[in-house]
């Protein structure tokens, strides 16, 4: 029998999700919404949960929230189609409410498969029920721009691109954060190729 290659494993994932009844949110999904971006990324976004527009599509952030993000992403220079964006729940809840304590808590198993399989070099945690469900975190606005070690994986926090159309002010939060992001993996590339090249050196020549 063949081994499974991370990619069967990403597929049999996204499959698992797709037909996921594990709660009600199931009976009133269009699409479940595992995530967008390629299994290489090196961040891993996590929001709250499909809205209208990504429940009858089946892609996360492509409504109003995901251009607020598209536009931070792009002014940070992060690339998006390089990234892997997921929510904390996978199906939309009816009238976008927030997701329920046992709808995230069914939903959990996806989320951590995901982060496994992925093994991103950092989390970006947009907004607080993704803060709460992943860290048991209170206040988002008051910790945004932090990184928290958890778990061994390097969370970075920042407010859900969905409160800036209520709160203008945060725009700017949400910008500067994303800047941070960038150039924290732009530090983590640079540690990684110097190893490499140290490694390199330090490589015994043939005698
Ligand atoms: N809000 C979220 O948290 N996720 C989406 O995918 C869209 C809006």
């Amino acid at each position: 029998m063949n081994p499974l290659t991370s990619r069967d494993l990403w597929e049999r994932l996204s499959s698992e999700v797709r037909e996921c009844s594990l709660c009600a949110l199931s009976q009133t999904r269009k699409n479940a919404v595992a995530g967008e971006g390629p299994r290489s990324a090196d961040i891993m976004f996590i929001g709250e949960a499909p809205g209208r527009r990504e429940d009858s599509v089946g892609k996360p952030f492509i409504g109003s929230a995901g251009r607020i993000l598209d536009a931070a992403l792009s002014k940070a220079g992060i690339d998006r189609s390089g990234v892997f964006i997921t929510n904390v729940v996978k199906c939309r809840p009816p009238n976008n409410r927030r997701p329920t304590s046992q709808e995230r808590l069914a939903c959990r198993r996806h989320l951590e498969n995901q982060m496994l399989i992925l093994s991103p070099k950092i989390i970006c945690i947009l907004g607080s029920t993704a803060y709460h469900s992943l860290l048991g975190g209170k206040s988002i606005i008051a910790d945004r721009g932090k990184i928290v070690k958890r778990y061994g994986i390097r969370f970075f926090l920042t407010v859900h691109p969905a409160s800036v159309i209520y709160n203008k002010s945060l725009l700017t939060d949400l910008e500067n954060d994303m800047l941070s992001l960038a150039a924290e993996i732009r530090d983590d590339r640079r540690l990684d190729k110097k190893t490499t090249t140290t490694t390199r050196h330090n490589e015994k020549q043939p005698t």
